[in-house]
């Protein structure tokens, strides 16, 4: 097994003895105050009148928008945004599939895409008519940049781009061409174990009717349920905007990292690639920390629990204990929960962007 070894990271604060409750908001706005109120300020008076690219590189299903999603909330989301391509590229359908967004679309790719592929094939392989043809850097970049030029100026962490070798070198140009020349950028690299992108598949529930997603095993409801013929627990949805629902499996899912084992590999080649660049800051973050270093590193509440579940007469007894997972190199380890993640994130970016 291979593995990236980045740095530890430590977010406990000496003095600092309060328990925060990082599952809701509240808890985690006092949390971040308490744990990096000074970088948090420092971040947003440099947005006053500043932004950057962050470009976010990690395995598929290893939360890089949780993370930045997080921070924006923290820092400002007037401010920062997440920049998802592979969300970009899904809500094209309903662009192709709308004749008036359709025509807008193609105006603008014959002013601003410039590759190889004619734009014809480009329009049938976004129709769908064509799945042979893999969209093409150019186009992604053209469509990036649409995207940046319809809204107002902010802080972008990019999700999805580069997305291969090729697009790493272009990544290196990518702010010149996104009208960001004179903001710094900067790559955001995590390192999260594959037993733990597994495990999240594999326990991963979703609700039927209000598709809020949770798991099993590490995201649980307050109403569980127990199915007697199966004997397995399960989970109901406590989405209080939902009328609720037993929260069920996606096909596959039980098969956990199996189908995208070729795509984590070439993520994990990706993030080499782009380690060995000259000129970019780079910002590593780590999901796990081995277990013989979590006391000096890290508070327990930061720790991932793990759910069990028990039957005691009629009724369902939810048990917690920290998660342990053996990280690529096979060290037991505890899985952070984002909030721990994005503290190092803050902490390192502050850094990066020379505010110290
Ligand atoms: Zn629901």
């Amino acid at each position: 097994m291979s593995s990236l070894n980045f740095p530890l990271f430590k977010t406990k604060v000496e003095g600092l003895d309060k328990k925060f409750d990082i599952t809701f908001p509240e808890g985690r706005k006092e949390y971040f105050q308490a744990k990096a109120g000074n970088e948090i300020k420092k971040l947003q008076d440099f947005l006053q009148e500043n932004s950057f690219i962050a470009y976010l590189l990690g395995k598929k299903n290893s939360g890089k928008g949780t993370y930045a999603k997080m921070l924006a909330e923290i820092v400002g989301n007037d401010k920062i945004v997440h920049l998802s391509v592979g969300d970009m590229i899904r809500d094209l359908d309903e662009v192709v599939a709308d004749p008036e967004k359709r025509k807008e679309l193609v105006e603008f790719l014959k002013k601003n895409y410039r590759g190889y592929l004619h734009l014809d094939e480009i329009m049938a392989a976004l129709e769908g008519r064509s799945t042979k043809v893999l969209l093409p850097s150019e186009l992604i970049l053209a469509l990036v940049k649409k995207k940046i030029a319809d809204m107002p100026k902010k802080a972008i962490f990019i999700d999805g781009f580069p997305r291969s070798m090729d697009q790493v070198s272009y990544s290196l140009f990518f702010r010149d061409l996104m009208g960001y020349r004179d903001d710094p950028d900067v790559f955001v690299m995590i390192d999260v174990p594959e037993a733990v992108i597994d495990e999240r598949i594999k326990y991963r529930l979703i609700c039927p009717l209000c598709k809020t997603s949770r798991n099993l095993k590490l995201l649980a409801t307050t109403k569980p349920g127990y199915d007697k013929q199966a004997d397995k627990f399960y989970l109901n949805c406590d989405n209080p905007e939902c009328p609720g629902a037993k929260m069920e499996t996606k096909e596959g899912d039980e098969l956990g990292i199996e189908p995208i084992k070729e795509r984590l590999k070439t993520d994990e080649e990706l993030m080499k690639q782009a380690m060995t660049l000259y000129g970019v800051p780079k910002i590593f973050l780590r999901n796990s920390v081995p277990v013989d270093k979590a006391i000096e590193l890290l508070d327990s509440y930061e720790i991932t629990p793990e759910y069990t579940y028990q039957l005691e007469g009629e009724e369902i007894k939810v048990g917690e204990k920290p998660w342990q997972v053996n990280d690529d190199e096979g060290v037991v380890s505890y899985s952070l929960m984002p909030p721990a993640v994005v503290v190092s994130l803050i902490k390192q970016l502050v850094e990066a962007l020379g505010l110290k």
